[in-house]
């Protein structure tokens, strides 16, 4: 019986690793794509080569007017922050614990493509904003960050986060009064315009369809298999659905036939 018991007790033992799956254990490939794959480099570099190109267009072709003007996102457009994302899944902790901790370290390297980028624009005298979602009190470190990863027109007037409102449109609005927008960057499609703001999937896909001249010219595309709307519209917006309800609609979302 003694024996029995003993047994019992060595297999609980065991129990923890076989009972508790890693967390965000379904993220890993989405990470190891972004950080691993050399067609995410190639894919942010083309980006930036795009946006290059069309700059070059808008600085011949645009009548003289309102100063010329360049919008880009912050997160996964010019900072790179997907060791936050991996250090997620190796603790267990999901956002935004430790992502204060990951904004002030200001260690995030410079997406391929982006700052060079920006410094062609700097050079050229367009003016560059950094529009993001990341707090207001989080400005320090970013602008931090941004200095030590080499990007140009890191000042306060050039940096417009997130104050009250998710969208972005009444902070470009605000540019767009002064400077003529020629270019917008993201990794979410809401980087672009107000259209996309908290749409469902089918209706993500549809009015990129509907605009889609407008990618590789005013709107730059780049990719994030990390997270985004695309996430959040394939989990139905239902933000506080746990971890079970989200790996019912990730496997509801699969397309088995076309
Ligand atoms: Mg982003």
């Amino acid at each position: 019986m003694t024996r029995f018991f003993s047994f019992l007790f060595l297999l609980t033992l065991n129990l923890p690793s076989i009972a508790q799956p890693i967390y965000k254990e379904y993220s890993i490939q989405a990470v190891n794509y972004f950080q691993v794959a050399a067609e995410v480099k190639a894919l942010q570099l083309q980006a930036y080569e795009i946006a290059r190109f069309r700059l070059d267009q808008a600085l011949v072709t645009l009548p003289a007017g309102k100063p010329l003007a360049v919008v880009v996102d912050v997160d996964e457009t010019v900072l790179d922050n997907s060791p936050y994302q991996a250090r997620q899944i190796l603790s267990g902790e999901s956002y935004p614990k430790g992502w204060k901790e990951w904004v002030e370290e200001a260690n995030a390297l410079a997406i391929p493509g982006s700052a060079e980028f920006l410094n062609y624009a700097d050079k050229k005298h367009v003016a560059v904003f950094y529009i993001s979602n990341r707090k207001l009190a989080d400005i320090p470190a970013t602008m931090k960050n941004l200095k030590a990863a080499g990007f140009p027109q890191v000042t306060d007037d050039r940096i417009l986060f997130k104050s009250t409102e998710n969208g972005k449109e009444s902070r470009r609005q605000k540019v767009a009064e002064q400077y003529e927008i020629v270019l917008l960057v993201g990794d979410n499609l809401t980087d672009f315009t107000a259209f996309f703001d908290g749409q469902s999937t089918t209706e993500r896909n549809r009015l990129t369809v509907q605009m889609q001249k407008e990618f590789g010219a005013r709107f730059i595309m780049l990719p994030n298999s990390l997270y985004g709307d695309w996430e959040n519209a394939l989990y139905e917006w239902n933000l506080k659905a746990d971890e079970k309800e989200k790996a019912e609609l990730r496997k509801k979302a699969l397309r088995l036939q076309n």
